[in-house]
Protein backbone atom coordinates (compact mmCIF):
# COMPACT_ATOMS: atom_id res chain seq x y z
CA UNK A 1 0.00 0.00 0.00
CA UNK A 2 1.43 3.74 -0.73
CA UNK A 3 0.91 5.47 2.19
CA UNK A 4 1.75 8.71 1.45
CA UNK A 5 -1.21 8.76 -0.36
CA UNK A 6 -3.89 7.96 2.27
CA UNK A 7 -5.44 10.59 3.77
CA UNK A 8 -6.13 8.61 7.19
CA UNK A 9 -4.35 9.38 10.26
CA UNK A 10 -1.37 6.68 10.16
CA UNK A 11 1.40 6.84 13.72
CA UNK A 12 4.17 8.27 11.62
CA UNK A 13 1.96 11.40 10.91
CA UNK A 14 1.99 12.00 14.79
CA UNK A 15 5.71 13.32 15.13
CA UNK A 16 4.98 15.98 12.38
CA UNK A 17 1.68 17.03 13.16
CA UNK A 18 2.22 18.48 16.53
CA UNK A 19 3.74 21.28 15.12
CA UNK A 20 2.25 21.53 12.19
CA UNK A 21 -1.18 21.97 13.33
CA UNK A 22 -2.36 25.25 13.74
CA UNK A 23 -3.41 26.83 16.88
CA UNK A 24 -5.39 30.01 15.29
CA UNK A 25 -7.54 30.90 12.54
CA UNK A 26 -4.88 33.69 11.09
CA UNK A 27 -2.45 30.22 10.72
CA UNK A 28 -5.49 28.13 9.54
CA UNK A 29 -5.84 28.38 5.54
CA UNK A 30 -8.56 27.87 3.25
CA UNK A 31 -11.62 27.08 4.00
CA UNK A 32 -13.04 30.66 4.61
CA UNK A 33 -16.56 30.25 4.47
CA UNK A 34 -16.05 28.01 7.42
CA UNK A 35 -13.81 29.80 9.63
CA UNK A 36 -16.03 32.94 8.75
CA UNK A 37 -18.85 31.37 10.05
CA UNK A 38 -17.41 29.93 13.03
CA UNK A 39 -15.37 33.30 14.22
CA UNK A 40 -18.76 34.69 14.48
CA UNK A 41 -20.86 32.04 16.15
CA UNK A 42 -17.62 32.16 18.45
CA UNK A 43 -17.67 35.92 19.09
CA UNK A 44 -21.41 35.76 19.86
CA UNK A 45 -20.96 33.14 22.36
CA UNK A 46 -18.13 34.81 24.00
CA UNK A 47 -19.99 38.27 24.13
CA UNK A 48 -23.15 36.42 25.96
CA UNK A 49 -20.83 34.20 27.97
CA UNK A 50 -22.61 31.41 26.60
CA UNK A 51 -21.47 28.02 25.68
CA UNK A 52 -21.44 27.79 21.80
CA UNK A 53 -23.85 25.82 19.49
CA UNK A 54 -22.89 22.46 18.97
CA UNK A 55 -20.58 21.68 15.66
CA UNK A 56 -20.79 19.25 13.32
CA UNK A 57 -18.11 19.46 10.33
CA UNK A 58 -17.82 16.98 7.98
CA UNK A 59 -16.15 16.20 4.62
CA UNK A 60 -13.00 13.83 3.59
CA UNK A 61 -10.87 12.61 5.73
CA UNK A 62 -7.33 15.21 6.58
CA UNK A 63 -9.03 18.30 5.86
CA UNK A 64 -8.48 19.19 9.19
CA UNK A 65 -11.45 18.86 11.41
CA UNK A 66 -9.53 18.00 14.12
CA UNK A 67 -7.42 21.15 13.86
CA UNK A 68 -10.71 23.40 13.61
CA UNK A 69 -11.99 21.82 17.27
CA UNK A 70 -8.50 22.25 19.09
CA UNK A 71 -8.60 26.15 17.45
CA UNK A 72 -12.15 26.82 18.31
CA UNK A 73 -11.38 25.62 21.88
CA UNK A 74 -8.31 27.85 21.38
CA UNK A 75 -10.15 31.08 20.88
CA UNK A 76 -12.79 29.99 23.40
CA UNK A 77 -10.08 29.77 25.95
CA UNK A 78 -11.81 26.06 26.97
CA UNK A 79 -10.23 22.83 27.34
CA UNK A 80 -10.31 20.01 24.50
CA UNK A 81 -11.16 17.19 25.03
CA UNK A 82 -10.89 14.02 21.84
CA UNK A 83 -12.51 10.95 21.28
CA UNK A 84 -14.27 8.95 18.98
CA UNK A 85 -17.42 7.16 18.21
CA UNK A 86 -16.04 3.71 17.94
CA UNK A 87 -13.60 4.39 21.48
CA UNK A 88 -17.17 5.25 23.15
CA UNK A 89 -18.23 1.60 23.44
CA UNK A 90 -20.95 1.97 25.98
CA UNK A 91 -23.05 4.66 27.98
CA UNK A 92 -20.90 4.55 30.95
CA UNK A 93 -17.65 5.25 28.78
CA UNK A 94 -19.85 8.54 27.69
CA UNK A 95 -21.34 9.51 31.17
CA UNK A 96 -17.53 9.35 32.32
CA UNK A 97 -16.12 11.49 29.56
CA UNK A 98 -18.85 14.56 30.10
CA UNK A 99 -19.31 14.25 34.27
CA UNK A 100 -15.68 15.28 33.35
CA UNK A 101 -15.74 18.67 31.50
CA UNK A 102 -15.46 21.21 32.70
CA UNK A 103 -18.31 24.48 32.09
CA UNK A 104 -17.95 25.53 28.50
CA UNK A 105 -15.07 22.78 27.38
CA UNK A 106 -15.06 21.14 23.91
CA UNK A 107 -15.53 17.65 23.37
CA UNK A 108 -14.73 16.69 19.92
CA UNK A 109 -15.36 13.17 18.48
CA UNK A 110 -14.06 12.06 15.50
CA UNK A 111 -16.06 9.82 13.34
CA UNK A 112 -19.10 10.45 15.25
CA UNK A 113 -21.33 8.50 13.06
CA UNK A 114 -19.72 5.01 14.42
CA UNK A 115 -21.10 5.74 17.94
CA UNK A 116 -23.25 2.73 19.28
CA UNK A 117 -27.00 3.39 19.33
CA UNK A 118 -27.15 2.85 23.10
CA UNK A 119 -24.31 5.84 23.59
CA UNK A 120 -26.11 7.75 21.08
CA UNK A 121 -29.93 8.04 22.61
CA UNK A 122 -28.02 9.22 25.67
CA UNK A 123 -26.12 11.56 24.09
CA UNK A 124 -29.64 13.53 22.78
CA UNK A 125 -30.34 14.73 26.28
CA UNK A 126 -26.55 15.64 26.79
CA UNK A 127 -26.88 17.78 23.79
CA UNK A 128 -30.75 19.34 24.43
CA UNK A 129 -30.84 20.02 28.46
CA UNK A 130 -26.99 19.08 29.42
CA UNK A 131 -27.95 16.42 31.44
CA UNK A 132 -28.12 12.72 31.58
CA UNK A 133 -30.85 10.23 31.78
CA UNK A 134 -29.41 6.81 33.30
CA UNK A 135 -31.62 3.68 34.51
CA UNK A 136 -30.11 1.26 36.53
CA UNK A 137 -31.14 -1.80 37.94
CA UNK A 138 -34.55 -4.12 36.63
CA UNK A 139 -37.88 -3.99 37.49
CA UNK A 140 -39.27 -3.00 41.13
CA UNK A 141 -35.17 -1.67 41.75
CA UNK A 142 -35.17 0.00 39.01
CA UNK A 143 -34.46 3.88 38.72
CA UNK A 144 -33.94 6.80 36.64
CA UNK A 145 -31.33 9.09 38.17
CA UNK A 146 -31.06 12.41 36.47
CA UNK A 147 -27.48 13.96 35.92
CA UNK A 148 -26.85 17.87 35.54
CA UNK A 149 -23.83 18.12 33.44
CA UNK A 150 -21.69 21.49 32.95
CA UNK A 151 -22.50 23.29 29.33
CA UNK A 152 -20.23 22.00 26.93
CA UNK A 153 -20.00 22.31 23.01
CA UNK A 154 -19.46 18.86 21.66
CA UNK A 155 -18.18 19.06 18.06
CA UNK A 156 -18.52 16.11 15.78
CA UNK A 157 -16.96 15.44 12.81
CA UNK A 158 -17.57 12.83 10.25
CA UNK A 159 -16.83 11.97 6.59
CA UNK A 160 -20.49 12.32 5.50
CA UNK A 161 -23.31 14.22 7.04
CA UNK A 162 -25.84 11.94 5.72
CA UNK A 163 -23.96 9.00 7.71
CA UNK A 164 -25.54 10.83 10.71
CA UNK A 165 -28.99 9.49 12.39
CA UNK A 166 -31.53 12.27 11.60
CA UNK A 167 -32.26 13.18 15.35
CA UNK A 168 -28.36 12.92 15.98
CA UNK A 169 -27.50 15.57 13.00
CA UNK A 170 -30.80 17.84 14.06
CA UNK A 171 -28.75 18.47 17.23
CA UNK A 172 -26.38 20.32 16.00
CA UNK A 173 -26.48 23.62 15.69
CA UNK A 174 -24.23 24.40 13.37
CA UNK A 175 -23.16 22.34 10.31
CA UNK A 176 -20.15 22.93 7.78
CA UNK A 177 -18.71 21.06 5.35
CA UNK A 178 -14.94 21.19 5.15
CA UNK A 179 -13.92 21.27 1.03
CA UNK A 180 -10.75 19.79 -0.80
CA UNK A 181 -8.22 22.57 -0.66
CA UNK A 182 -6.91 23.80 -3.98
CA UNK A 183 -3.36 23.71 -5.12
CA UNK A 184 -2.54 27.56 -3.88
CA UNK A 185 -3.39 26.74 -0.71
CA UNK A 186 -1.90 23.75 0.02
CA UNK A 187 1.24 25.44 -1.34
CA UNK A 188 0.83 27.68 1.60
CA UNK A 189 0.22 25.39 4.36
CA UNK A 190 3.29 23.28 3.00
CA UNK A 191 5.52 26.56 3.05
CA UNK A 192 4.52 27.37 6.31
CA UNK A 193 5.34 23.33 7.65
CA UNK A 194 8.40 24.02 5.49
CA UNK A 195 9.13 27.11 7.77
CA UNK A 196 8.18 25.34 11.28
CA UNK A 197 10.03 22.25 10.28
CA UNK A 198 13.10 24.66 8.90
CA UNK A 199 13.10 23.23 5.23
CA UNK A 200 14.40 25.02 2.27
CA UNK A 201 11.71 25.01 -0.39
CA UNK A 202 11.41 27.25 -3.47
CA UNK A 203 8.07 28.34 -4.10
CA UNK A 204 7.42 25.87 -7.63
CA UNK A 205 8.80 22.94 -5.28
CA UNK A 206 6.02 23.71 -2.49
CA UNK A 207 3.79 24.06 -5.83
CA UNK A 208 4.37 20.81 -7.09
CA UNK A 209 3.67 18.81 -3.80
CA UNK A 210 0.85 20.79 -3.89
CA UNK A 211 -0.59 19.36 -6.72
CA UNK A 212 0.11 15.98 -6.28
CA UNK A 213 -0.98 16.43 -2.74
CA UNK A 214 -4.93 15.49 -3.88
CA UNK A 215 -6.36 18.78 -1.92
CA UNK A 216 -4.99 17.31 1.06
CA UNK A 217 -3.14 18.76 4.55
CA UNK A 218 -2.31 15.64 5.58
CA UNK A 219 -1.04 14.49 2.71
CA UNK A 220 0.50 17.50 1.69
CA UNK A 221 2.21 17.41 5.05
CA UNK A 222 3.82 14.05 4.60
CA UNK A 223 4.85 14.17 1.44
CA UNK A 224 6.94 17.22 2.20
CA UNK A 225 8.53 14.98 5.10
CA UNK A 226 9.20 12.22 1.87
CA UNK A 227 10.85 14.80 -0.49
CA UNK A 228 12.94 16.21 1.92
CA UNK A 229 14.74 13.14 2.39
CA UNK A 230 15.66 13.26 -1.11
CA UNK A 231 16.06 17.18 -0.74
CA UNK A 232 18.89 16.40 1.42
CA UNK A 233 20.93 13.48 -0.65
CA UNK A 234 20.16 15.34 -4.01
CA UNK A 235 20.01 18.85 -3.73
CA UNK A 236 21.60 20.08 -1.19
CA UNK A 237 18.09 20.05 1.32
CA UNK A 238 16.73 22.58 -0.71
CA UNK A 239 13.14 21.57 -2.53
CA UNK A 240 13.30 22.57 -5.65
CA UNK A 241 11.02 22.25 -8.53
CA UNK A 242 12.77 18.91 -10.12
CA UNK A 243 13.67 17.45 -6.46
CA UNK A 244 9.82 17.23 -5.79
CA UNK A 245 8.81 16.19 -8.86
CA UNK A 246 11.69 13.22 -8.92
CA UNK A 247 10.68 12.17 -5.29
CA UNK A 248 7.35 12.14 -5.67
CA UNK A 249 7.73 10.18 -9.43
CA UNK A 250 9.64 7.72 -7.29
CA UNK A 251 6.31 7.22 -4.52
CA UNK A 252 4.61 6.25 -7.37
CA UNK A 253 2.37 9.91 -7.05
CA UNK A 254 1.18 11.19 -10.63
CA UNK A 255 1.19 15.03 -11.62
CA UNK A 256 -2.30 15.01 -10.15
CA UNK A 257 -1.83 13.10 -7.83
CA UNK A 258 -3.09 9.60 -8.39
CA UNK A 259 -1.41 6.87 -7.17
CA UNK A 260 -2.09 3.40 -8.44
CA UNK A 261 -5.67 2.93 -6.56
CA UNK A 262 -7.10 5.52 -7.91
CA UNK A 263 -6.06 4.51 -11.53
CA UNK A 264 -6.96 0.83 -11.04
CA UNK A 265 -10.50 2.21 -10.28
CA UNK A 266 -10.77 4.14 -13.39
CA UNK A 267 -8.95 1.77 -15.42
CA UNK A 268 -11.65 -1.20 -14.10
CA UNK A 269 -14.73 1.45 -14.73
CA UNK A 270 -12.88 2.05 -18.01
CA UNK A 271 -11.87 -1.69 -19.33
CA UNK A 272 -14.84 -3.91 -17.06
CA UNK A 273 -17.58 -1.56 -17.67
CA UNK A 274 -16.95 0.55 -20.86
CA UNK A 275 -16.64 3.78 -18.90
CA UNK A 276 -19.51 3.26 -16.89
CA UNK A 277 -22.24 3.96 -15.44
CA UNK A 278 -21.38 1.29 -12.52
CA UNK A 279 -22.55 1.01 -9.49
CA UNK A 280 -20.43 1.23 -6.59
CA UNK A 281 -20.89 -1.72 -4.70
CA UNK A 282 -20.01 -3.87 -8.38
CA UNK A 283 -17.13 -1.59 -8.54
CA UNK A 284 -15.64 -1.78 -4.85
CA UNK A 285 -16.22 -5.82 -5.57
CA UNK A 286 -14.70 -5.89 -8.83
CA UNK A 287 -11.49 -3.95 -7.07
CA UNK A 288 -11.24 -5.48 -3.84
CA UNK A 289 -11.96 -2.27 -2.15
CA UNK A 290 -14.33 -1.04 0.61
CA UNK A 291 -17.51 1.08 -0.49
CA UNK A 292 -17.16 3.57 2.00
CA UNK A 293 -13.96 3.70 0.99
CA UNK A 294 -14.48 4.27 -2.55
CA UNK A 295 -17.14 6.75 -1.56
CA UNK A 296 -15.51 8.90 1.30
CA UNK A 297 -11.77 8.90 -0.08
CA UNK A 298 -11.30 8.04 -3.47
CA UNK A 299 -13.93 9.89 -5.43
CA UNK A 300 -13.96 13.41 -3.75
CA UNK A 301 -10.71 13.93 -5.14
CA UNK A 302 -11.40 12.42 -8.27
CA UNK A 303 -14.64 14.40 -9.09
CA UNK A 304 -12.95 17.19 -7.87
CA UNK A 305 -10.39 17.36 -11.11
CA UNK A 306 -13.32 16.21 -13.21
CA UNK A 307 -12.22 12.40 -13.61
CA UNK A 308 -15.54 10.98 -12.49
CA UNK A 309 -19.52 11.62 -12.38
CA UNK A 310 -21.99 10.24 -10.27
CA UNK A 311 -24.88 9.60 -12.19
CA UNK A 312 -28.23 8.01 -10.39
CA UNK A 313 -27.24 4.80 -12.59
CA UNK A 314 -23.98 4.64 -11.14
CA UNK A 315 -20.03 6.20 -12.35
CA UNK A 316 -18.63 7.58 -14.98
CA UNK A 317 -14.92 7.83 -16.19
CA UNK A 318 -15.25 10.84 -18.12
CA UNK A 319 -12.82 11.92 -21.66
CA UNK A 320 -10.17 13.98 -19.30
CA UNK A 321 -9.49 10.61 -17.51
CA UNK A 322 -9.31 8.55 -20.50
CA UNK A 323 -7.07 10.65 -21.68
CA UNK A 324 -5.34 10.96 -18.37
CA UNK A 325 -4.39 7.12 -18.60
CA UNK A 326 -3.39 7.41 -21.96
CA UNK A 327 -6.47 5.93 -23.45
CA UNK A 328 -8.92 6.66 -26.32
CA UNK A 329 -12.36 8.16 -25.29
CA UNK A 330 -15.76 6.22 -26.74
CA UNK A 331 -16.36 8.45 -29.55
CA UNK A 332 -13.34 10.26 -30.21
CA UNK A 333 -12.42 11.19 -33.37
CA UNK A 334 -9.39 9.38 -34.59
CA UNK A 335 -6.18 11.11 -36.01
P1 LIG B 1 -9.43 13.09 10.30
O1 LIG B 1 -10.86 13.45 10.24
O2 LIG B 1 -8.99 12.03 9.34
O3 LIG B 1 -8.88 12.93 11.69
P2 LIG B 1 -8.86 15.79 10.13
O4 LIG B 1 -9.78 16.37 9.12
O5 LIG B 1 -9.22 15.86 11.55
O6 LIG B 1 -8.66 14.33 9.72
P3 LIG B 1 -6.43 17.08 10.92
O7 LIG B 1 -5.80 16.02 11.76
O8 LIG B 1 -7.09 18.18 11.60
O9 LIG B 1 -7.41 16.39 9.89
O10 LIG B 1 -5.37 17.70 9.91
C1 LIG B 1 -4.35 16.93 9.33
C2 LIG B 1 -3.06 17.73 9.27
O11 LIG B 1 -3.18 18.75 8.29
C3 LIG B 1 -2.69 18.43 10.55
O12 LIG B 1 -1.37 18.08 10.87
C4 LIG B 1 -2.67 19.91 10.28
O13 LIG B 1 -1.44 20.42 10.66
C5 LIG B 1 -2.80 20.03 8.80
N1 LIG B 1 -3.84 20.98 8.44
C6 LIG B 1 -5.14 20.69 8.29
N2 LIG B 1 -5.84 21.76 7.90
C7 LIG B 1 -4.96 22.77 7.81
C8 LIG B 1 -5.10 24.15 7.42
N3 LIG B 1 -6.26 24.65 7.05
N4 LIG B 1 -4.00 24.90 7.45
C9 LIG B 1 -2.81 24.37 7.80
N5 LIG B 1 -2.63 23.08 8.14
C10 LIG B 1 -3.68 22.29 8.15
Amino acid sequence: ENRVIAPEYAPEDAEVENPLRPRTFQDYVGQEKVKENLEVFIEAAKQRKESLDHVLLYGPPGLGKTTLAGIIANELGVNLRITSGPAIEKPGDLAALLTNLNHGDVLFIDEIHRLPRAVEEILYPAMEDFALDIITGKGQMAASYHLPLPRFTLVGATTRAGQLSAPLRDRFGVVLRLELYEPQELAKIITRSAGILGIEIEADGALEIASRSRGTPRIANRMLKRVRDFAQVMSDGVITYSTAKIALDRLEVDELGLDSGDRRMLNAIIQYYNGGPVGVETLAAAIGEEAVTIEDVVEPYLMQIGFLQRTPRGRCATRAAYLHLGLTPPGAPMD
